[in-house]
């Protein structure tokens, strides 16, 4: 039986579980809208639709065309293939519930270099016009959504009939399998990693492109770039730059280690993370605020800060955990708990959870500098209208509930391990607060 990953009550889950499937979906085109035709403005798109009813959300919402699927299919199959042809170090992921070790190609920042050397490149020589993209987003989204639900229904088929490693199995619940997914480390052949695939080189790839896009559109449509979105694109790529630089760190994260394949994680990198992620830029298009080079400089530095901080927090719990406590921390030998805990097979392990640096100041202090630095790229666009913010804020949701469910399954491994580290580091997520 697989692990349902099933923290809150049950009826909570059930709950926010079909209110993502329905929501979702029409969420992503109706900030699309609003951001695009609606001029940010949310009280727009709600008179709109008081207006026009049902209807009128039907009729904004773009019909997949053939020239959105054609640019996903290239997209997609260009970075499939850089997945699978570019070359990279062979990086062993952790061990999984089952006792299995995924392997993987760590080829991430070529992949990246490629990619944006290739989008600019097709702009520059005048081969592809970054534009259109942004001319055809609703339709693109649309197609996305459509597209990946049914990718979706192809991982839980797959799951079923053909799963490639003992990691997987039903929880006996249809939606609670779709939902949550039937396989860890679904694969397409021996080297094709879905995961990889979907949260990586698509989703996360996607946001740089599409940050990219934002710019060059303003820039086609105003024969210039504003400071606040240069400011934005920057720090936007700079974050996503240090995602590839440390993507092989990201597969010890729990939304590879533990989160199967299923809509919450699959869906949410193919769709959430290209129009949610990306919809500050998407805002600043047609909102070109002169912030001034002062305040620019200012907001681009603490963007670029947090970015590092957040980046030194994962960085220093990975150093820790591979040289096995054999390193320094903040200048010291960093002080430690061996936890031991029993896998699913009956063995003993024992892992080791550091309890000095950023580790010591809260268990989950890293999601602070990654929430305000996403703050720092939507805040140059001021603040006229509310909804560049609902990334920050979908974020911070979305954090403080992982730091609930990394607890709760951390408590559950390690028993009174983890309460001996809750003892020594009692804040989950702010020193002092909470
Ligand atoms: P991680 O998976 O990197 O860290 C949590 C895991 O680390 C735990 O499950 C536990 O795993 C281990 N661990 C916990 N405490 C300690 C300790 N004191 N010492 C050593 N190991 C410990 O966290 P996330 O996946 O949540 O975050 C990774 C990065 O991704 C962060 O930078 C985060 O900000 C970012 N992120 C961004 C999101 C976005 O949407 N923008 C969403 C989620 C994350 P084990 O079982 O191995 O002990």
């Amino acid at each position: 039986m697989a692990e349902t990953n099933t923290v809150h009550s049950p009826i909570v889950t059930y709950a926010s579980m079909l209110s993502l499937l329905a929501f979702c979906p029409p969420f992503v085109i109706l900030l699309w809208y609003t951001m695009v035709h609606a001029d940010g403005s949310v009280s727009q798109t709600w008179d709109f639709l008081k207006q026009h009813g049902l209807q009128g959300f039907i009729n904004i919402w773009p019909r997949p065309t053939a020239l959105a699927w054609k640019i996903i299919a290239c997209y997609a199959a260009f970075e499939a293939a850089l997945q699978l042809l570019l070359p990279g170090k062979r990086v062993e992921g952790p061990i999984s519930p089952q006792g299995n070790r995924p392997i993987y190609k760590a080829n991430g920042v070529a992949a990246y270099i490629v990619t944006l050397v290739t989008y600019l490149g097709l702009w520059w020589f005048g081969i592809f016009n970054p534009s259109i993209v942004y001319d055809h987003l609703g339709e693109i989204f649309s197609a996305l959504i459509f597209g990946s639900f049914f990718f979706c229904v192809f991982l839980y088929i797959k799951g079923h009939v053909a799963p490639s490693s003992t990691d997987s199995g039903s929880c006996g619940n249809i939606i609670m399998d779709f939902y949550w997914g039937m396989e860890l480390y679904p694969r397409i052949g021996k080297n094709f990693d879905i995961k990889v695939f979907t949260n990586c080189r698509f989703g996360m790839m996607a946001w740089a492109v599409l940050a990219l896009t934002y710019c060059i559109k303003q820039y086609d449509q105003n024969g210039k770039v504003a400071d606040s979105m240069l400011v934005n694109t920057i720090l936007m790529l700079v974050y996503v730059t240090k995602f590839f630089w440390w993507e092989a760190g990201y597969w010890n994260t729990m939304d590879i280690a533990h989160d199967r394949a299923g809509f919450y994680i699959c869906w949410g990198c193919l769709v959430w993370v290209p129009s949610l992620y990306t919809s500050p830029g998407m805002y600043l298009v047609n909102h070109p605020v002169n912030l001034g080079t002062q305040l620019a400089i200012y907001i681009l530095v603490a963007g670029i800060l947090c970015i590092y901080i957040n980046y030194d927090c994962d960085r220093q719990r990975q150093v820790f955990r591979r040289t096995n406590g054999k390193c320094t921390v903040w200048g010291k030998a960093p002080s430690k708990i061996v936890a031991s805990y029993t896998t699913s097979s009956g063995e003993t392990k024992s892992s080791l959870l550091l309890t000095s640096g950023w580790w010591g100041l809260s268990r989950h202090f890293h999601y602070v500098p990654e929430i305000l630095a996403a703050f720092f790229w939507t805040v140059p666009a001021l603040f006229n209208h509310f909804l560049p913010y609902f990334y920050v804020i979908f974020l911070t949701i979305l954090l403080f509930d992982r730091a609930k469910r990394d607890d709760d399954r951390c408590r559950s491994k390690y028993g009174k391990y983890w309460k001996l580290y809750c003892e020594k580091v009692p804040y989950r997520i702010i020193p002092g607060i909470y």
